[in-house]
């Protein structure tokens, strides 16, 4: 899976022209691609999309039902703009809203109960890895997930460390694989897909990809520009 987060990035016109040029990328019927570009262009991007596998997502929601809720959007309303997944708990919006996964369970629950899947975003920041103690900052993130009654199948985790997150650097392919099979352990389910994030581009894709432990991409910079985004699935499927 390889899925592309456009950010706060790209006007009306430029976003349906990039999902044109997205619905171009040649892909295997088994590789499941998706693009989150910003909440207002989500139905012109699906219209761009339509006659292409790719699916859209959203870069956030909350799990509320309509209501009082001024500037947010919920899960229905990401399903009805044909979303088929939803980013939760992004580590820009863990550090400049505060969010925890405790916090987003409720948006978990609704966007499972609303047929789309969650990619929840974990990660430790430069300063916790250096401390030691990357493993234990992500189980306490993925602590409210693992007691929580929903459907774990549906769940995808992006393990993003934070230190890589449009740096251009990326964790070495044996920190990802420890990591990723810590994750694993922490939900208990060694068939839990889990993508890897952090300055993933064409030159890097294929190292990381070598690693049977990476299910995919959670990719941001590089999703920007399709033909990188191109060589990035076409890295995925070659591996
Ligand atoms: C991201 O923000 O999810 C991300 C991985 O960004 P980049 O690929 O630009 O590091």
């Amino acid at each position: 899976m390889i899925i592309g987060n456009w950010k706060m990035n790209t006007l009306h016109d430029d976003a349906v022209a990039l999902a044109r040029q997205v619905s171009q990328i040649p892909m295997r019927e088994d590789t499941r691609v998706g693009v989150c570009p910003p909440a207002l262009w989500c139905s012109s991007v699906g219209d761009a999309l339509k006659s292409s596998p790719v699916m859209v997502g959203l870069q956030d929601c909350i799990g509320d039902p309509a209501g009082a809720k001024t500037g947010c959007v919920n899960a229905a309303m990401a399903r009805d703009a044909g979303c088929d997944l939803v980013l939760l708990g992004h580590s820009e919006r863990r550090e400049r809203f505060g969010e925890t996964t405790e916090a987003l369970m409720p948006s978990v629950a609704a966007v499972l109960e609303h047929g789309m899947f969650p990619v929840v975003c974990v990660g430790e920041t430069l300063s916790e890895r250096e401390a030691g103690r990357a493993e234990a900052v992500v189980a306490s993130q993925l602590a409210p997930l693992v007691s929580a009654a929903v459907d774990h199948d549906g769940i995808v985790i992006a393990y993003e460390p934070v230190w890589a997150i449009g740096t251009g650097l990326s964790a070495t392919q044996s920190d990802i694989e420890e990591m990723h099979g810590a994750i694993r352990s922490h939900l208990g389910r060694n068939d839990a897909v889990v993508l890897y994030g952090g300055s993933v581009s064409p030159e890097s894709a294929p190292e990381i990809f070598a690693s049977e432990a990476v299910s995919g991409a959670l990719v941001g910079g590089a999703s920007l520009d399709s033909t990188k985004f191109a060589a990035i699935i076409a890295a995925w499927e070659q591996r």
